[in-house]
């Protein structure tokens, strides 16, 4: 459960945000909105800039959740590859599907400029081999994307140079993509928050939804606190889902930590790390994630867990990860370590729904919501309006349900995952 920000360099760093009063009376409005994520802002202030009344249930606080935690890294295209998706949706989705990952990441830009959210966005995203081989399949794979989709901004980097560059000989060579990149997660939640309720949204902190039913023409959300009858419902959650969302979503999206830790200030150390500034991601099953903050910290993600709860010692467990890349930095003090929660898909492809007639549900990012969940709530607000074919393109994917239901899914996933992971070190 989400119990508002943790001690991280993101909360120690975050834009000036008011604290919002928890719902105190019943209210009447057009849309209401489950959770203060990407997805629920990004739904959130497409409808209020369109004059449509919205009022956002966040159970803790403005972007405490995922959007808060994350590693800030901006990817290029869906959480699938092309050539799984047109293994899987056939060749004209999965192109309706890339459109969608541009139209994202350009929207994502223009919240950004539009909104002047400072969120410190820095251009360029490295994807680094951690084992010798595979460098055809990444040369495959930016000129597949090159011919078909005329993506033209991945860049191979041999050995030598993506050693220099980053400062670590531990990786084997890897790629540049030019359209990724990476921010402040949380500024960018705050900011997409500040521009919503200037353009009319009213956002409810403390406020956990805790049921919801069609009541004559209308729905009713319950909150310990009050009730909010709306016309169209939108719930977000990603890891943080409950069962607000039904039993199908549970069985389809489950919750999974992943770490993060804040190095002190490396001082002219941070000039021979990720000399370019980019972000960097690595081709283990669980990924290290790793970039630079403006005061030239490390900010290194690396690690999960799979049971409820965290790690009792987070600086040590994530600082292992660290030094595997980085060994040189044994002697660096780490100021701040968290973690978060994602929702994972059995196939990773988001969990994009119409739960009942005016209630849609997005979530099961599997790890790469920042460049398209603020999208993705864009399409929700579009279907509430009423144009569903963003949704309805993204409702194609196939997200089978974990093996063994609700009940079961945790052993059995994590024997699956913890295999994976264990293939890492090999
Ligand atoms: C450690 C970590 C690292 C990550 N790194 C990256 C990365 O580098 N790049 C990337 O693209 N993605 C990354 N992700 C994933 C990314 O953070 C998510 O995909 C994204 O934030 C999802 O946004 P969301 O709005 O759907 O959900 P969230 O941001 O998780 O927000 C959901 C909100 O819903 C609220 N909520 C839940 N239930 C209720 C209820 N009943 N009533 C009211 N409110 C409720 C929660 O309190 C929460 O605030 C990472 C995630 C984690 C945890």
């Amino acid at each position: 459960m989400n119990t508002g920000h943790p001690a991280s360099w993101y909360a120690a760093t975050a834009n000036a945000f008011p604290a919002l009063s928890a719902l105190a009376t019943d209210t009447r409005t057009d849309v209401c909105v489950i959770g203060a994520g990407y997805t629920g802002l990004g739904a959130t202030l497409e409808l209020a800039t369109r004059g449509v009344r919205v009022t956002v249930l966040e159970a803790a606080q403005v972007g405490s959740g995922g959007s808060g935690r994350n590693g800030g890294q901006v990817h290029t295209g869906q959480r699938n590859d092309q050539a799984w998706l047109e293994k899987t949706v056939g060749r004209d989705d999965a192109l309706g599907l890339w459109r969608m990952s541009q139209d994202a990441r350009a929207h994502l830009l223009a919240l950004i400029a539009t909104h002047q959210i400072a969120c410190d966005f820095t251009p360029g995203m490295i994807h680094a081999r951690h084992r010798k081989g595979g460098e055809a399949q990444d040369a495959a794979h930016i000129a597949f994307l090159r011919k078909r989709y005329g993506y033209d901004q991945l860049a191979m980097i041999d050995a030598p140079d993506l050693a220099a560059e980053l400062g670590t000989e531990v990786y084997h060579g890897g790629f540049i993509d030019h359209g990724g990149g990476h921010l402040h997660p949380l500024n960018l939640a705050l900011g997409l928050a500040r521009a919503a309720m200037s353009a009319g949204a009213v956002i409810h902190e403390q406020t956990r939804a805790t049921a919801w039913r069609r009541e004559g023409g209308a729905i009713v959300v319950e909150t310990p606190t009050g009730r909010v009858t709306c016309d169209q419902l939108i719930l977000t959650g990603d890891g943080y889902l409950d069962g607000l969302a039904g039993g199908a979503a549970m069985a389809r999206v489950m919750p999974i930590n992943n770490f993060i830790l804040a190095t002190e200030p490396l001082g002219a150390r941070a000039d021979t790390i990720i000399r370019s500034n980019a972000a960097v991601a690595d081709s283990r099953f669980v990924v290290s994630y790793f970039r630079k903050s403006p005061d030239g910290r490390l900010i290194f993600g690396g690690g999960e867990n799979y049971s409820p709860g965290f790690p009792s010692d987070l600086k040590a467990f994530v600082r292992r990860h660290m030094l595997k890349v980085y060994p040189d930095l044994a002697d660096v003090k780490v100021d701040y370590a968290w973690g978060g929660t994602l929702g994972i898909t059995v196939h990773r492809a988001p969990y994009v729904r119409q739960l009942a007639p005016g209630v849609r549900v997005a979530a099961g990012y599997s790890g790469q919501g920042v460049m398209l969940a603020p999208w993705f709530g864009k399409l929700l607000a579009d279907a509430a309006l009423g144009d569903p074919s963003g949704v309805d393109l993204l409702a194609k994917l196939p997200t089978p349900p974990f093996p063994g239901g609700r009940l079961l899914r945790w052993p059995l996933t994590v024997a699956g995952l913890s295999w994976y992971a264990l293939r890492d070190r090999i």
